[in-house]
């Protein structure tokens, strides 16, 4: 386990589908954790989720998904479709909210940009406080 609090009692994927959320996954079996974000578009019809799996506030573009609801890659996904962190996130999506037992959620109890410590819940879904998610780029 992670010393982060939980998501168990949130319903995140109205945010992650609004492209409005930092999700932390771990894969408590291989033992690591990787920071997903969600963000809209400028012309709101996609997703993008970028990725980070260590320290930074710096996410790297991953995929999208679509306005029906699929994952997609895309020619700058840097990743494979059959890559460890693509599948992660793939299989969070399609299990939620009865995750795998290996699979733990969580979200960030301080901020992606400034590490000041997130008080609001709407903040912590978002991983980023209200003033530095306007500073911040998509990736
Ligand atoms: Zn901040």
């Amino acid at each position: 386990m992670l010393n982060l609090p939980r998501l168990q009692d949130v319903d995140v994927m109205p945010y992650i589908r609004e492209g409005n959320a930092v999700v932390i996954i771990q894969d408590e079996m291989a033992k690591y954790t990787i920071r997903y974000k969600a963000s809209k578009s400028k012309d709101g019809k996609v997703v993008f989720i970028g990725y980070r799996s260590g320290p930074g506030y710096k996410f790297k573009y991953l995929c999208y998904i679509n306005k029906d609801g699929w994952i997609q890659l895309s020619e700058k996904s840097p990743l494979p479709a059959n890559s460890s962190i693509v599948r992660m996130f793939e299989e969070y999506m399609e299990n939620y909210p009865n995750l795998p037992m290996w699979m733990k959620d969580y979200y960030s109890n301080k901020c992606g940009y400034c590490g000041r410590p997130l008080k609001d819940p709407k903040s912590q879904i978002r991983g980023f406080g209200p003033e530095c998610s306007k500073h911040i780029y998509i990736f």
